[in-house]
């Protein structure tokens, strides 16, 4: 039995579908919080009071039997040449199937287009006359206010959408038009073994935007090589061609080949310079530009959320659940907070609190994650919106001086990730010695909390995320500290 997965697996990567098959799943996980399933709450939008249920191992007769029955089949299973789809919702309209997809999304893209194709192609095969295909997705306009309106929560759609979240695709017309024949495909999937392929070659489907799962499998020589690799060089095209021609390290790096950016030129740099390059004069310029004590070393911790749980949350929206600040003037001394179901007035009131009311801000990734996070608080609770202002107007980002170039170690082994940085500075200092060493797991944790468990499990689990929130700041302490020994400036 295969999967339109499987499918596409095979015709992205012969090797992929191979090893997908011989290989465990990977571990399943959930970045959105899902209160409800899918396919109830598709359900509650369709109105839909009566339906057949199909189940994992239904025969098509049971689909078959049920059409005859029933004007809805909700999750109904069929196969064709060994091909195994789901239908999330299929309605009969008096002349036809009409058919519902459904998307975890908020404007599902052009890219789900030969999934849904190649999935209606089995419908068809086994003579299923099909209507209007729609696509089910969450509502971005819609804002709780009370008890959740599941009419609102979803729009149903006759377009998939562009980048720009425009419809473009018109779904009835284009699954028609780009209907392909998955005959001699599958023929061959069931043929194809390991020994019938060429070696793999690394392409950019390898580590695209995404790595391959099994891209360490693939080219397992990359995993060992040393520190100043020229495999480690950020972002260069050519970095693999310039192996291949035996230019092995960063020092060997081809100037025709590169892009020249600042991170580029820090890494061959520190390379030629015994592991460490500091643009000294401009990383001084910068922190007296930017540093105002005290200093303020803040992170925080969120959870994304499919079903807007609490008033005023759009879906998708997220919840801020925890922080840590360290502050540091003369003397380190720690703040945090972490707060259970709807906290955020209370998150934000205790930070507001806690924060002194001068000196820098300093995060990392500022635009990604803290600044983005205080507007949001800074809509829902206006009354606050002068001190939000006036933090965000005081937030300094220590990712700058790296992502400018002003310092690389070797260690970083291409990574500008807080984690790598603050084992470089301390070896001793590793997320790994943390029960939750990583954002997801914390997110995890988070989510274990509002479910029934045990007060001991509650106790250690919020210790852990403290702990896990609390490493964060104290590595931007490290940095500073570092980047003041660097530039032989003296700690205050
Ligand atoms: S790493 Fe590349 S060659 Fe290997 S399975 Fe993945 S896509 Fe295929």
């Amino acid at each position: 039995m295969i999967h339109i997965s499987d499918v596409n697996n095979y015709l992205q990567c012969k090797h992929l579908y191979l090893k997908t098959l011989s290989s465990d799943k990977p571990k399943f996980q959930q970045f959105i919080h899902m209160d409800e399933t899918l396919s109830l709450i598709g359900t509650r939008k369709l109105g839909i009071k009566e339906a057949f249920f199909g189940q994992r191992g239904d025969p098509n007769e049971a689909a078959f039997a049920a059409m005859k029955e029933f004007e809805w089949l909700i999750k109904a299973r069929f196969e064709y040449m060994e091909l195994r789809v789901k239908i999330p919702f299929m309605h009969h309209n008096g002349k036809a199937w009409d058919i519902y997809f459904i998307r975890n999304e908020l404007f599902p893209k052009e890219d789900n287009l030969m999934y849904m194709t190649d999935t209606l192609w089995v419908l068809r095969q086994l003579g299923i006359t099909l209507g209007a295909i729609y696509i089910l997705h969450f509502n971005s306009t819609y804002q709780r206010q009370g008890d959740l309106d599941y009419d609102q929560l979803l729009t149903i759609s006759e377009y998939l959408y562009n980048q720009n979240n425009h419809p473009s695709v018109h779904l009835t017309d284009a699954v028609t038009a780009r209907t392909r024949d998955l005959t001699k495909i599958i023929e061959h999937m069931r043929t194809l073994n390991r020994e019938s392929l060429p070696p793999v070659k690394r392409e950019k489907k390898c580590s695209g935007r995404f790595q391959c799962r099994f891209y360490t499998e693939c080219f397992p020589e990359e995993q060992n090589v040393p520190d100043n690799s020229i495999l480690h060089l950020l972002g260069c095209e050519y970095k693999h061609q310039m192996f291949n021609d035996g230019k092995l390290y960063l020092r060997d790096s081809d100037l025709d080949l590169i892009e020249g950016t600042r991170q580029q030129y820090a890494q061959i740099m520190a390379d030629r310079n015994n592991g460490l390059f500091v643009d000294k004069m401009n990383l001084k310029l910068w922190l007296n530009d930017h540093l105002t004590f005290p200093l303020s070393f803040l992170d925080f911790e969120w959870d994304r959320y499919g079903i807007p749980p609490y008033d005023q949350m759009k879906p998708f929206d997220v919840l801020l659940f925890q922080y840590s600040l360290h502050v540091y003037d003369h003397e380190l001394r720690h703040r945090e907070f972490i707060g259970l179901e709807d906290c955020r007035r209370e998150l934000l009131e205790s930070l507001l609190n806690d924060l002194p009311p001068s000196g820098s801000v300093i995060v990392f990734n500022a635009s990604g994650g803290e600044e983005i996070r205080l507007r949001e608080l800074q809509v829902i609770y206006p009354e606050y919106s002068a001190q939000i202002d006036d933090i965000i107007s005081r937030m300094v980002d220590f990712s700058i001086p790296f992502n400018l170039g002003m310092v690389y170690h070797l260690k970083m082994r291409g990574s500008y990730s807080l984690k790598r940085i603050v084992e470089v500075i301390d070896d001793k200092l590793s997320y790994h010695n943390l029960d939750i060493p990583q954002a997801l797991d914390a997110v995890d944790g988070w989510r274990k909390l509002s479910k029934s468990i045990s007060d001991e499990e509650e106790k250690k689990l919020i210790a852990d995320l403290l702990a896990y929130c609390a490493m964060d700041t104290y590595s931007l302490y490290l940095i500073y500290r570092w980047f003041m020994e660097l530039c032989q400036m003296e700690v205050n």
